[in-house]
């Protein structure tokens, strides 16, 4: 990794001011934030809050409810989050299921697992890879790991924080390695970092067509204008 690079706290202050404070996260249990990850797919988050609100209201966010909703309600649902309706429907009945036979329906218990035996315990559900883990950790404020969504990591690339690779984990850990000694261990200000580098990647620094000229990091990023 050799690109020149801006110290973090520096573009974080600049997307601050940019975009204002983050706003404080609506879901922060770990098992809704299961939930949230299964019943939208590639769209969206307001679209992805709908279907998770329409979950809340029509079904319930107890597992017990899940499991015993009936299947074309749940599919109903998740076509409000998108493709794969079906598929995703039973993996909301599979995420319930595995929450309450090996979590007793609470999921605060992972608390006590350690970080790796907690990202782990979160991996046993379905579309929950390590990153996905992390981010959940995070959010619900039970390890302060400095996660990225890949809006996030997008960013840090083209910032100069990891080399661009088709290795998503290894470009992953890259970024983390060379981002974690540099914003403290407080929840807040690992839950912003996240939260400020994610909305960049939405709104600015998109895959395609990155809109530079507008860009309040333009002049810190060694990738700005390509
Ligand atoms: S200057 Fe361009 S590439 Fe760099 S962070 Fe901003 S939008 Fe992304």
């Amino acid at each position: 990794m050799s690109s020149p690079r801006a110290p973090l706290y520096e573009i974080l202050s600049s997307l601050e001011d940019h975009y204002g404070p983050p706003q404080r996260l609506l879901v922060t249990d770990p098992f809704h934030l299961v939930l949230l990850e299964n019943v939208g797919y590639l769209v969206d988050d307001s679209r992805r809050e709908a279907a998770f609100e329409a979950l809340r209201q029509r079904i319930g966010l107890e597992p017990e409810a899940i499991l015993a909703a009936a299947p074309d309600t749940l599919i109903s649902i998740a076509r409000l989050g998108g493709i794969f309706a079906e598929l995703r429907a039973e993996r909301l009945k599979k995420s319930a299921e595995i929450a309450l036979t090996e979590f007793d329906g609470d999921l605060a218990c992972i608390q006590e697992l350690g970080f790796a035996g907690a990202k782990k315990a979160l991996t046993r559900f379905p579309d929950i890879g390590e990153s996905g883990a992390e981010r959940i950790l995070l959010v619900s404020r039970i390890y302060p790991s400095l996660a990225l969504d890949s809006n996030g990591l997008r960013v840090l690339v083209r910032l100069g924080y990891a080399a661009e690779d088709n290795n998503y984990s290894r470009m992953y850990r890259e970024a983390q390695r060379e981002t974690s000694g540099e914003v403290g261990e407080e929840f807040d200000l690992r839950i912003a970092a996240y939260q400020l580098l994610r909305r960049h990647g939405q709104e600015l620094c998109k895959r395609r067509n990155p809109r530079c000229g507008e860009c309040p990091l333009s002049t810190l990023c060694p990738s700005a204008g390509y």
